[in-house]
């Protein structure tokens, strides 16, 4: 199998935003049921952004790619997901350091490493009805199809596999986090946003390393 160098990274961040960007309207729908009807539009406004940044040229290390995304996303997303991601591709990037590429335990740690960094910065328990909810579970599916032998494509597969299960399984939950939980109650019987990005986010880097 070959890497995951910066060409692959960065073909998962073009794919991420181009499905975000196609996917807009249904993430913004969900958003307009439990939140204020922007998730959509932020997670496309960013990933342009990112795009735009990007397109001068890939950095030759997966930090200073991972870095770039982060960095673009915090300071061109308002929202609570500008921060949350951004820290997200941050953490990657620094838990990642200065190589060519990685190989799949250094991805699964990378990611792992992002995941923390949310839970740093937004405090998201399991069970609070946001994207920690489909994140986490893809991560520990990465980690252990990775222990069971998988290959990077198949663990890959398998994380957004999980991601798409967490995403789904926030329809009933009552948000406790996030704007959601202004709602109480009435937040029950909704997709979370922004656990629909992220299930978007682990089926494009499975496409990118497939
Ligand atoms: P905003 O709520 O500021 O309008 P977005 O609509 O872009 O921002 O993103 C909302 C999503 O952010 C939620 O669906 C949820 O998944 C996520 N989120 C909000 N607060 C937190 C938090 N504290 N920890 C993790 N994720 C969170
Ligand atoms: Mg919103
Ligand atoms: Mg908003």
């Amino acid at each position: 199998m070959a890497a995951v160098d910066t060409v692959v990274l960065a073909d998962w961040v073009s794919r991420f935003g181009a499905a975000v960007t196609e996917k807009r309207d249904w993430l913004t729908e969900l958003d307009s049921a439990i939140g204020d009807a922007d998730h959509g539009a932020n997670m496309a406004r960013g990933m342009s952004a990112v795009g735009e940044k990007l397109s001068a040229g890939t950095p030759g290390t997966v930090d200073e790619l991972l870095k770039t995304v982060g960095m673009t996303l915090v300071s061109s997303v308002g929202g609570a997901s500008g921060p949350l991601y951004g820290t997200f591709f941050l953490r990657m990037g620094m838990a990642a350091g200065p190589v060519a590429d990685l190989d799949g335990p250094a991805l699964a740690g990378a990611l792992r490493a992002g995941l923390d960094g949310i839970v740093a910065r937004g405090k998201a328990e399991a069970g609070d009805k946001t994207m920690f909810d489909a994140m986490a579970p893809a991560v520990d599916a990465m980690d252990a199809a990775l222990a069971a032998g998988a290959s990077v494509p198949d663990a890959a597969k398998a994380a957004a596999d999980a991601a798409t299960a967490g995403r789904d399984a926030t329809l009933p939950l009552v948000a406790r986090k996030g704007r959601a939980s202004y709602l109480g109650e009435r937040s029950a019987g909704h997709l979370d946003p922004g656990a629909a990005s992220t299930a978007i986010l682990f089926d494009t880097l499975a496409a990118a390393v497939a």
